[in-house]
Order: structure tokens, then C-alpha cells, then sequence
């Protein structure tokens, strides 16, 4: 999408940029399509599950129990799964390796609700408050997508919890590492400028939840939302071009490794014009 001749960039495409220009061209400029992969549709079904595990109706005081909220969880989970068969087997995966998939989503899922459940306790113990209360003060604003025109930049943002006068936006990952790379960096500070531009107060805290194991922020500072600045004016700089020859090509482990290989592969090693690539997508 492009306004005012410019056009709207995002974390992703912004790191695709840095990771191979060639790449973001053929992505975000052609517009070819990409391919999926088992790390895509799981991260899908896991966002999916945990956006809707907070519409859980507690008004039944059957209801209160951490073993119903963390059932709910795990059927949530089941229930995306089995809706993403038909594209889970269009990977061509053994079986055995889509189960240790499902069963190590299943555990990530688990270790994100003992966290979950630590903190209800938590409160419920320390705050005296009921156990709806404290779902309801752990209940973030989901899924949100923040749309800047001035800096061009678009983001979809996990979760925002407003909580105890304190402000944290949240971005969920399936991936192992539990630190904040430079590209999650970037990607929270433009969180952060798109928070502050829309509600005119700059959140406390940016960070990632990395599901398996631990939750890391970094505090909003002006630093951070320099960094932003500063990374969307280069990316607006770079890639105002539609010509081929400015996006030159970055060949590294990012073009073929162990199981796979780049989208755009074929384009750059194997002859294949944007014509054929897209018919073949067809
Ligand atoms: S195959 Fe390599 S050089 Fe070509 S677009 Fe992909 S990452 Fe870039």
C-alpha cells in the first residue's frame, strides 16, 4: 500500500530490507507472493489461541479455576490447529515432525500460562481482589493494528495492557531465544512511536513475551523512539525506487539452508523471470 507516493512500511518489511534488498523488492515492490512454512502457520494458530483465551466468560463461579482457564487454552489451541490441517499437510512434513510441532506448541502454551497464572495468584493473594477481577486486570487489548500517515508505518500489535497506571505493549513470540535482537528492537521502538503517535502518551514499556520461557521489555525512552524515526526515514530513502538494479542482491545463509530455501530463490539462481515466478503461483 502506498499514500502520498510513499510507500507503508512495516517491522517485517523493514527487516527484509535490511536482511537482502533484493528481497523486499521482489515482496514489496512486485509484490510476488511468499511461500508459507510450519514456523508461520503454528506462530498463526498460537496468536490466534491466546487472542481469544482472554474472551473467557467467568460469570459461572464453575468457572473460576485455573484448571478450566488453562483447559480453555489448550482446546483453543487444538481447535486452530486441526482448522490449519489442510495447510499444515500442504508442507509435505513428516507426521512424526508435525506432532513434535503440535506437542512443543502445547508445552510453550503451558509455560505461558504458568506465567499467566502466577500473576492472577498473584493478585487474587496479595490484592484480595476475585478471580474474574484479576482475569479482567491481566485481560490486554489484542491484536490492534496502529496505522501511522506521517511515518508511513504500519504495525499489528499483540497485546497492551494498561495496568497499574503502567503502560506495556507486548509483541508474542514462538521462537526460542529468550533476548531482544536487534530487529525485535526495532520493531518495539516503532511499536512505541505508533502507540505515542496514536494516543499522545508514550507507553512505559516495549517488549517481547517469548512464550516458552520469559517475558523481556525495554523502557520507552527517546532514544528508542529516535531509533524509529530515524530507521523509517533510511527505509522511505532506500526503496522510493521501482527499478530492479537498486535493490541489490545479499546472497547468504538467508538463501538456502538445511531445509529450505528463499522464497525468491529461483529469481535470483535459477533463471526464473518475475513472469514465470508468477505464473507458476497462479
Ligand atoms: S535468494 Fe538470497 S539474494 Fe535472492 S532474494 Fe532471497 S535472500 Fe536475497
Amino acid at each position: 500500500m502506498a499514500l502520498h507516493g510513499r510507500r507503508v512500511e512495516s517491522p517485517s518489511s523493514i527487516n527484509t530490507y535490511k536482511q537482502c534488498p533484493r528481497k523486499y523488492y521482489y515482496q514489496y515492490v512486485e509484490k510476488l507472493p511468499t511461500g508459507t512454512s510450519i514456523h508461520l502457520i503454528r506462530g498463526g494458530v498460537v496468536h490466534k489461541a491466546l487472542e481469544d483465551f482472554f474472551e473467557a466468560d467467568l460469570s459461572d463461579p464453575v468457572t473460576h479455576d485455573y484448571r478450566f482457564l488453562h483447559a480453555r487454552l489448550q482446546s483453543l489451541f487444538r481447535k486452530y490447529w486441526l482448522r490449519n490441517e489442510e495447510r499444515l499437510s500442504s508442507l509435505g512434513l513428516a507426521p512424526e515432525e508435525l506432532d513434535q510441532y503440535r506437542d512443543e506448541s502445547v508445552v510453550m502454551l503451558q509455560a505461558w500460562f504458568s506465567r499467566f497464572k502466577a500473576r492472577m495468584q498473584k493478585r487474587v493473594e496479595k490484592r484480595g481482589v476475585s478471580f474474574p477481577e484479576a482475569f479482567a486486570h491481566l485481560k490486554p487489548r489484542r491484536e490492534e493494528e496502529y496505522l501511522s500517515e506521517e511515518f508511513m508505518v504500519r504495525g499489528f500489535i499483540d497485546a497492551i495492557h494498561e495496568l497499574d497506571g503502567k503502560v506495556v505493549v507486548l509483541d508474542y513470540k514462538t521462537s526460542k531465544n529468550g533476548y531482544i535482537t536487534p530487529e525485535y528492537k526495532l520493531q518495539l521502538a516503532i511499536y512505541a512511536l505508533l502507540y505515542e503517535e496514536r494516543h499522545g502518551v508514550r507507553p512505559d514499556f516495549v517488549g517481547i513475551d517469548f512464550l516458552k520461557s520469559v517475558e523481556q521489555v525495554l523502557k520507552v525512552d527517546e532514544e528508542l523512539l529516535n531509533q524509529a524515526k530515524f530507521e523509517l526515514e533510511q527505509i522511505h530513502a532506500s526503496t522510493s525506487s521501482e527499478g530492479i538494479d537498486d535493490y541489490p542482491l545479499r546472497p547468504g545463509p538467508l538463501c538456502k539452508w538445511r531445509t529450505g530455501q528463499c522464497d525468491y530463490y529461483d529469481l535470483c539462481f535459477g533463471g526464473v523471470s518475475v513472469e514465470e515466478f508468477r505464473k507458476r503461483k497462479r
